[in-house]
């Protein structure tokens, strides 16, 4: 079955619902197609502090928040996911199981997936105490230890979130300096600084390799300055180690930079007719809520020029 459409956006988190908000304004018909659900990373925020016009807010709320915006302007959303996209012709098609969706253009909003902590036993220990969402899975680790490895924002906001949780927090970074902002430090720092402190840190550490008969007991740890070995119990572990940009399905043609983001210019056009990018999949310097709604407004106007100028209207 084939659906039509002026845009297609694939990705349903801040970047491409913006843009879907400002091409349905530019008279667009648009459809978004979300293969988990909307606000992609950010759903899955506790808090956010720095999207402005909010002083606070938790990324359910804010998704939530932007999808009626999105809905309500006429923009639909189906939850499919898309596994090829035919970028040849003046019509892009973007394949997904059941249905084929047609349109003049397509904008790629599918943002960054977790990188994966990369042990040999990731697979074995995949949701037998490995996780990548405090989020989800913080809660079954009550009175339990847990490791967290990372030293960015997510990991920052997982150790926060997980304190409420857990009776012991093993930190891991590779280096004894950060990637977090000053507000996720401060709250850090507070909590490793009181009496009675949760955290364990090992800065300057790597995970080996995981432990356990059935499900996770340990976690074998590398100083990355002695090579010595150092084994920690843990019931659970949280990887929180940056994120890489979905860009499977995309065709070889398409312009890459040399970490795998897509390359777009500043109307966020990508080397392809027809093919815009928005939001964390792009080849950019701060990958920030803020930064993706600022692309996906002027993926939105572009890419609706750009189907005015095909169609004729
Ligand atoms: P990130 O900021 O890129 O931090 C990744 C962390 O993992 C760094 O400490 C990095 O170490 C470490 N790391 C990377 N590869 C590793 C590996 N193979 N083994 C061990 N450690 C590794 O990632 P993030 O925390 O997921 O954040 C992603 C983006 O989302 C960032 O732009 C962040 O600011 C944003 N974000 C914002 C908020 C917010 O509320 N404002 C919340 C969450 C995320 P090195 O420093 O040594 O490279």
């Amino acid at each position: 079955m084939e659906k039509i459409y002026d845009i297609v956006i694939i990705g349903g988190g801040p970047a491409g619902m913006t843009a879907a908000i400002y091409a349905q304004r530019a008279g667009m018909k648009c459809v978004i197609l979300e293969k988990m659900a909307v606000g992609g990373q950010v759903a899955l925020t506790p808090r956010i502090e720095n999207y402005p016009g909010f002083k606070v807010i938790d990324g359910i709320s804010l998704s939530q928040n932007i999808m009626e915006q999105t809905m309500g302007l006429g923009a639909e959303i189906d939850y499919v996911e898309a596994f090829d996209i035919d970028f040849s012709g003046e019509m892009k098609k973007v394949k997904t199981k059941d249905v084929t969706y047609v349109a003049y253009a397509v904008i790629l909003a599918m943002g960054a997936s977790a990188r994966a902590l990369g042990t040999k036993e990731d697979a074995r220990f995949a949701g037998k105490g490995l996780s990548y969402c405090a989020i989800c899975d913080g809660a079954f680790f009550k009175d339990k230890v847990v490791a967290v490895v990372g030293g960015g924002n997510s990991a920052f906001q997982d150790i926060e979130y997980l304190s409420t949780f857990a009776k012991k927090i093993i930190h891991i970074n590779r280096r004894s300096e950060f990637r977090a902002d000053n507000a996720n430090l401060e709250t850090y720092n507070k909590l490793k600084n009181q009496k009675d402190s949760k955290i364990e840190a090992y800065l300057g550490y790597v995970i080996e390799s995981l432990k356990g008969d059935k499900v996770l007991e340990g976690l074998m740890l590398r100083n990355l300055k002695t090579n010595e070995l150092v084994e920690v119990k843990a019931d659970g572990l949280f990887v929180a180690i940056g994120r890489v940009p979905q860009t499977e399905i995309l065709d070889k043609r398409l312009k890459l930079d040399e970490t795998g983001y897509v390359t777009v210019d500043q109307h966020m056009k990508t080397n392809l007719d027809g093919i815009f990018a928005c939001g964390d999949i792009t080849h950019k310097t701060l990958r920030q809520i803020a930064t993706a709604t600022g692309d996906g407004a002027i993926a939105g106007i572009s890419a609706s020029s750009y189907v005015k100028s095909v169609r004729g209207v």
